[in-house]
């Protein structure tokens, strides 16, 4: 097993298979690379089903064995299942997807080996999901979730971003999954760190009492120190990241952009490190130098100062990229 200089062991990875989306969600940090939405056609950029095979077959070497596939829409992908297929055997393999695609292929990739299925869901008001995600495909969305869970890729979680513009609808979506075996709901905290808009944030801290004051029964979970809320068959789980040093202490998995390019925190761009011409040997080297240089983002890559600001801390600061990250205060 990998480990980091911070003792945080490396057991998953994500991987974006494109960052071509077919929506334009007016949040998204389109997995720490921030809006790079372009044309809708395959793009000779992205990381090739071999590639992507080969790099897993080394994540397995290290002992790595969970993976999960993101995007952009990585459901635009045409070989997802091919890739899926040949995903060594030892890995739990799951997907995040905004779920247009997957009434006509929730059964393949199921057949394929996918193990289960997130699926993007801040509303169920149609004119809302429009105005959020810039997409008409909410009953496509809808009867994706119905296939998914037919094609038995739980449990199904239903991804919902909280800010000020979604907050509203969280009473609706836990009626929704509380009526359906298989079905969770994982609110995810809007993450300001590479979007901006700040100011679309709510305190966190509010939704947990919500939550704490009407679940049946609270969980805390290890891996992330996440909380869950159970409330009869029906679990939410609030992922809260921002200035979570908590969070960052327990983070197990490094990223593969859709470039193909290792990175160490989603929230930084600055630790990009190119795999090469990604042979078995230099995807190794890269993986170790990227697990080596590893750094909690809250705790460490940002510190706090007296008056309990974010700040950057200077031992990091002499990275390459170009994008440094937002400062949340
Ligand atoms: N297209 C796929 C989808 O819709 O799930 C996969 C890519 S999307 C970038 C992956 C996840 O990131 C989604 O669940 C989305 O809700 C979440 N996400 C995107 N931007 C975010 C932000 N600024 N804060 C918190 N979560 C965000």
């Amino acid at each position: 097993m990998l480990k980091d200089s911070f003792g945080r062991e490396v057991s998953s990875v994500r991987i974006s298979l494109t960052d071509r989306c077919n929506f334009d969600c007016i949040y998204c940090h389109n997995e720490g690379l921030g809006d790079t939405r372009g044309p809708l056609d395959p793009q000779t950029d992205e990381i090739s089903t071999e590639d992507v095979i080969r790099f897993l077959e080394v994540c397995e070497e290290f002992g790595i064995n969970s993976v999960k596939f993101t995007g952009g829409e990585p459901m635009l992908r045409q070989d997802l299942e091919e890739i899926i297929r040949r995903t060594p055997q030892s890995f739990e393999i799951s997907l995040t997807t905004n779920g247009t695609f997957l009434p006509e292929r929730a059964q393949a990739l199921a057949d394929a080996g996918l193990d289960r299925v997130n699926i993007s869901l801040d509303a169920l008001d149609r004119d809302s999901f429009a105005k959020l995600t810039k997409s008409g495909a909410f009953d496509k969305v809808l009867s994706g979730i119905d296939s998914a869970l037919e094609a038995g890729l739980t449990p199904v979680k239903l991804n919902m971003v909280i800010f000020r513009q979604t907050a509203g609808f969280i009473p609706s979506m836990v009626d929704f999954i509380s009526q359906r075996d298989g079905l969770h709901l994982q609110l995810i905290e809007y993450m300001p760190e590479l979007t901006g808009n700040s100011d679309w944030a709510i305190k966190i801290s509010d939704v947990h009492d919500y939550f704490r004051s009407r679940a049946d029964r609270v969980e805390q979970r290890y891996m992330h120190s996440r909380k869950r809320y159970w409330f009869g068959k029906g679990m939410v789980e609030i992922v809260d990241p921002v200035g979570n040093s908590d969070f960052c202490s327990n983070c197990h998995r490094v990223r593969v952009t859709h470039d193909g390019y290792l990175k160490g925190c989603l929230n930084r761009n600055d630790d990009l490190k190119s795999m090469g011409e990604m042979t078995k040997q230099e995807i190794r080297d890269a993986l170790l130098a990227t697990v080596s240089e590893r750094v909690p983002f809250y705790g460490a890559y940002l510190i706090k100062n007296e008056d309990g600001h974010w700040i950057f801390n200077e031992k990091y600061q002499n990275s390459t990229g170009d994008r440094k990250p937002y400062l949340y205060s």
